[in-house]
């Protein structure tokens, strides 16, 4: 933990801007594993990322899952579930309850993060910040 940091300039964001500090990664998260590098998001613009394409939380918080990028099957649970309902938007991550929630998901998916340091208040007051385009590497066979 006293050890200098093995970046001299801290990271920025690359949604939010701010600044973050990257670390050594622990292989065995599974998720919200700390970046080796310079290019990541800090710790609550990649919560906010898990949170609007992972399902079934991102129907509850009322985001459509990214087109072609989703089954069939998770369309029409989308269309059951938003059809003539209230969409409960990003305020529920407020609760505690469902705040509890995301923790044991954040244990079952050995999270390299804590949930100490999450900033709800923050995430959901940022939450129309857009994420930048995908890299193309990300894409290429
Ligand atoms: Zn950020």
């Amino acid at each position: 933990m006293s050890e200098p940091p093995l970046f001299p300039l801290p990271a920025v964001c690359n949604r939010c801007g701010r600044n973050c500090q990257p670390g050594t990664a622990d292989p065995k998260a599974r998720m919200l594993r700390i970046s080796e590098t310079s290019d990541g998001y800090c710790l609550d613009c990649a919560v906010t990322e898990w949170l609007r394409i992972t399902p079934p939380i991102c129907y509850m918080l009322g985001v459509h899952p990214q087109a072609g990028k989703w089954q069939q099957q998770e369309q029409k649970s989308w269309d059951h579930m938003t059809r003539g309902e209230d969409r409960r938007g990003p305020e529920m991550l407020l609760n505690e309850q469902v705040r509890e929630q995301f923790g044991a998901v954040m244990r079952g998916g050995f999270a390299q993060a804590s949930i100490a340091n999450i900033n709800w208040r923050w995430i959901v007051e940022n939450w129309a910040i857009p994420f930048p385009p995908q890299r193309k590497e990300a894409d290429r066979a």
